[in-house]
């Protein structure tokens, strides 16, 4: 019997959970949660036990230890525990920790997927992160080491970095370091899939600037093809009735390849 759901919440606002998340809250008794603000993702479990292990900061491996441990503890004690975590739980949310503590203490799991902040942003700011013929592949990338430390990489036509947010200045010249031409486009959003999301449009010399727009609210970084605004006139008309015709890069078109190899 699965007595642990490790559930993706999605980027926050509560109507972006599946159904099959919303479910097993339903039926949950302990739900262990990140951060998560939006109250309405507490309506769906009234009747459990909502317990914050929310970490702060980076590379907090007490906190891990913490949360590993209460999983097991809770999952011991019968009942249906949900580990509810922010967006999907295999993208930056150290599932393989939590997997392994249960699997170590002999408790079945299932994971539930959820909408990663890249894909909440492409869809907040109507950029497809492929491009037919120009965009074909997606990096999604930390900007940040275990050790702390900001790197930039160029794995990608499109290279979506996580946790970012407060180091957009260094993030500029990291990239242009990883070999991202400075006209390179550089789309920047925040709260991602929250009414009050925003994004802005930079290049990579200039990311910098998006600083003030964004600071202290939870970001994520698209660099390069996907980043490409969509022509205006789709942009401005109802979805349905967009005809099929890909959008043609322009700006990036002189973009070199990807090189391979170029991750630090
Ligand atoms: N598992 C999560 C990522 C956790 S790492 C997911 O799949 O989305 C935390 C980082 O995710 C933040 O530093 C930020 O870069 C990004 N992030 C989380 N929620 C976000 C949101 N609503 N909008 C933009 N970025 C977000």
């Amino acid at each position: 019997m699965t007595r642990v759901s490790i559930v993706g919440a999605g980027p926050g606002s509560a109507d972006l959970i599946t159904l099959r998340g919303a479910r097993a809250l339903a039926s949950a008794t302990v739900v262990l949660h990140d951060a998560l603000v939006d109250p309405a993702l507490r309506e769906m479990a009234p009747a459990a036990e909502w317990i914050d292990v929310g970490k702060r900061g980076f590379c907090d491996s007490t906190a891990q230890t913490r949360i590993n441990a209460l999983l097991v503890q809770h999952a011991r004690a019968g009942g249906h525990v949900v580990r509810l975590k922010g967006g999907d739980p295999s993208v930056f949310g150290r599932l393989d920790e939590e997997l392994a503590a249960l699997a170590e203490a002999g408790i079945a799991c299932v994971v539930i997927p959820g909408v990663t902040a890249a894909i909440a942003a492409a869809a907040d700011l109507k950029r497809p992160l492929t491009r037919r013929g120009s965009g074909r592949s997606v990096a999604l990338s930390t900007a940040m080491t275990r050790a702390g430390q900001l790197v930039a990489t160029r794995g990608a036509d499109t290279e979506v970095f996580y946790m970012a947010g407060r180091q957009l200045a260094a993030l500029s010249r990291r990239l242009l370091a990883a070999g991202w031409p400075p006209e390179t486009p550089v789309a920047v959003v925040s709260r991602a899939g929250w009414p009050d999301q925003h994004g802005s449009d930079h290049r990579v010399d200039t990311l910098a600037q998006a600083v003030v727009l964004h600071g202290g609210r939870p970001t994520v970084v698209i660099v390069g093809i996907g980043a490409m605004a969509a022509p205006a006139a789709l942009s401005s008309f109802d979805d349905t009735a967009l005809p099929a015709t890909p959008s043609r890069p322009t700006d990036t078109a002189s973009l070199p390849p990807v090189v391979a190899g170029s991750k630090p």
